[in-house]
């Protein structure tokens, strides 16, 4: 199996069976957050234990990309806090910002190396129209942040 193939295995798991979907009945923080130019659209909700996220609920609908790097993005933030998260936010998106070339996977230092299922969407950045749905639920997330109250 490519590692092409093995990507898109991640993706289509988490596009059929997503991880943290579910309402918070009150959540702490929570933002709304649409790609029209692909038509989807995500719901992310936080509940806190003091400074870490200890509940994700993540609803939305759209393409496999946008939903299954929501479901991944649940997988990652939960637990953390707030400076993990946002290293972990800095990551994937220095991840999706590589022009050339794929990731070496055997490189430690490499911005996926950290972000676990995350990884597999760094095929996306062959395909600039689909970056925004890879991103469309971690800049929803951060709307959600700069809501919390
Ligand atoms: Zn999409």
């Amino acid at each position: 199996m490519s590692l092409e193939d093995l990507y898109r295995e991640v993706i289509l798991d988490h596009y059929r069976n997503p991880r943290h979907h579910r309402r918070l009945e009150s959540p702490d923080a929570e933002a709304e957050g649409q790609n029209p130019l692909c038509g989807d659209e995500v719901l992310v909700q936080l509940g806190f234990a003091g400074d870490s996220i200890a509940e994700v609920g993540i609803t939305g609908q759209g393409c496999s990309i946008s939903q299954a790097s929501a479901s991944m993005m649940g997988d990652a933030i939960l637990g953390k806090d707030l400076e993990q998260v946002d290293s972990l936010t800095r990551k994937f998106k220095a991840m999706m910002s590589i022009d050339e070339g794929e990731e070496d996977p055997t490189d430690p230092d490499r911005p996926g190396a950290v972000l676990g299922d995350l990884e597999a969407l760094q095929g996306v950045r062959k395909f600039p129209v689909r970056i925004k749905c890879a991103d469309l639920p971690w800049t929803t997330l951060a709307e959600a942040l700069d809501g919390r109250r």
